[in-house]
């Protein structure tokens, strides 16, 4: 039999997950001296993962990279397989009898958890939710969110939790002409929320967004940023924070924002060394009760929040929790629990520290919920190195058939939409878009997907 990665037996991988980390992952593979083809899974009959469910839609060049993705799928030896789901529609085992290898790069679809009382009360929802709410995804296309509140809560200061504040936070003739799902800009039309609280349980050289971001905050159109200079006030260990210049270049924005009067009808809030230690209210959210932090440690980097024992409370009636992704197992495959990803080495999958052959994981899934886009780049390289390496120890699958896993979904009744389906899905979207003077017109429901592709 010929070797694998060879012109007469090329390797056959399968990349599950359409997002950065899985176009960073098969680049490589295609370009390389190792012939490889890829076969690309993802659940929804839509791509590119969080660049088109999780980017804001007010962020719109971050959204660009998606060029680079399109043209790394028209390779020859690329076949997309959506609409299909790993685990329910196909096997993990049924995948390494078709692939010599499997890359992971699902990402991490849910959210840590807070793990304190009233988290599940209605009215406390997470940034998972909220953000595929506004950018279309079918999966919370039906949640609804009481924006006749007046006073919302944002819980964590990562860039999603100002993705969030930030939707929150403009009006509906800034957001017009971003791609935002039609129903969530109707339902932002009429909202009501004039207060939002942003809440840090460290302090605000510790906050985790990058400064574009909060840097925007000072330019919307219908809201102040709100911080207390007293907030700003740093020990000497956050001073030595300061050497990292995203950190310093933060404060400079949030030492402007402090000197501001505000006078625009909405409020932003900034909250540091807060702790959530309780959401209040009877049936649905009232309240929540925040802690006093103090920091504690001292090396710069490593500080960690302390409850002094001092509380507050901040009337609301909404909180987003946006305090960091984690993964979701897939039957078959390790998973650790302590952290919501697959055990790895440098991208080989492990189990009880011992590699598993021929599986392998890239992006959030691998590495935790961190980084931006390009992060995925030099990360998914390294998984793609070690799969290389492993090359000649690889067992070569059973069936070395694309054919055999199309009829074999086909066979099931799974509607496989191929990469000139996506093309026809992309390109109706877009013609409603210019119908209406946005970038695309998002279909919001799966049914709404396949419909494009019956004609
Ligand atoms: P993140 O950057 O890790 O921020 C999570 C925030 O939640 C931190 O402020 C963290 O505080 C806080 N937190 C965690 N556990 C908490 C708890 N139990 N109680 C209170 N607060 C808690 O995560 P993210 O915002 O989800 O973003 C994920 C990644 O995507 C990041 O790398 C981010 O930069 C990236 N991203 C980038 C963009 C962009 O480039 N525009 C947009 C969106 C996301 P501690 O620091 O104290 O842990």
């Amino acid at each position: 039999m010929a070797d694998l990665g060879t012109a007469e037996r090329p390797l056959r991988v399968a990349i599950v997950g359409s997002g950065p980390s899985g176009f960073y992952a098969a680049a490589p593979l295609l370009k390389g001296e190792t012939v490889c083809t890829v076969d690309m899974f993802e659940r929804l009959p839509t791509l590119f993962g969080l660049v088109r469910g999780g980017v804001a839609p007010d962020h719109p060049k971050i959204r660009n990279v998606t060029k680079v993705y399109e043209k790394i799928a028209r390779h020859e030896r690329f076949t997309l397989f959506a609409n299909v789901k790993v685990g329910e529609d196909i096997t993990i085992e049924e995948l390494r009898r078709h692939y010599d290898a499997v890359i992971f790069a699902c990402g991490a679809e849910t959210d840590r958890r807070l793990g304190i009382t009233g988290e599940d009360l209605p009215g406390s929802h997470t940034a998972t939710a909220f953000v595929g709410w506004y950018n279309g995804h079918p999966d919370y296309r039906d949640l609804l969110f009481d924006l006749s509140q007046e006073v919302a809560v944002v819980v964590g200061v990562g860039n999603v939790a100002m993705d969030v504040a930030r939707i929150l936070a403009k009006t509906v003739d800034e957001l017009r002409h971003t791609d935002i799902a039609q129903h969530a800009l109707d339902a932002l039309a009429e909202s009501k929320v004039r207060e939002i609280h942003v809440v840090g349980r460290r302090g605000a050289a510790q906050a985790a967004f990058t400064p574009i971001e909060i840097k925007e905050m000072g330019a919307l159109d219908a809201c102040d940023p709100v911080v207390d200079p007293a907030q700003l006030a740093l020990d000497p260990v956050s001073e030595q924070e300061l050497s990292d210049k995203n950190k310093a270049k933060n404060l400079e924005h949030l030492r402007a924002f402090a000197e501001r009067t505000p006078a625009k009808p909405r409020r932003m809030h900034f909250h540091f060394l807060a702790g959530p230690v309780e959401i209040r209210g009877e049936g649905r959210v009232e309240s929540m009760l925040l802690g006093r932090n103090q920091l504690e440690g001292d090396t710069p980097f490593k500080l960690r929040a302390r409850p002094t024992g001092e509380t507050y409370e901040l009337p609301c009636g909404l909180v987003f929790r946006s305090i960091g992704y984690r993964g979701v197992p897939i039957p078959g495959v390790p998973f650790d629990d302590r952290w919501g990803g697959i055990p790895n080495e440098e991208g080989r999958v492990t189990e009880n520290g011992a590699p598993v052959q021929g599986l392998y994981a890239v992006g959030w899934i691998k590495r935790g919920p961190s980084g931006i886009i390009g992060t995925n780049k030099p990360d998914s390289l390294e998984t793609v190195k070690c799969l290389l390496e492993d090359v000649p120890a690889l067992s070569p699958c059973e069936i070395p058939s694309t054919r055999a896993v199309h009829d074999l979904l086909c066979g099931r009744g799974v509607r496989v939409v191929t990469l000139e389906d996506w093309a026809r899905i992309d390109a109706a979207e877009v013609a409603a878009g210019e119908a209406v003077g946005k970038p695309r017109e998002r279909f919001t429901r799966v049914e709404e997907m396949l419909r494009v592709l019956e004609g």
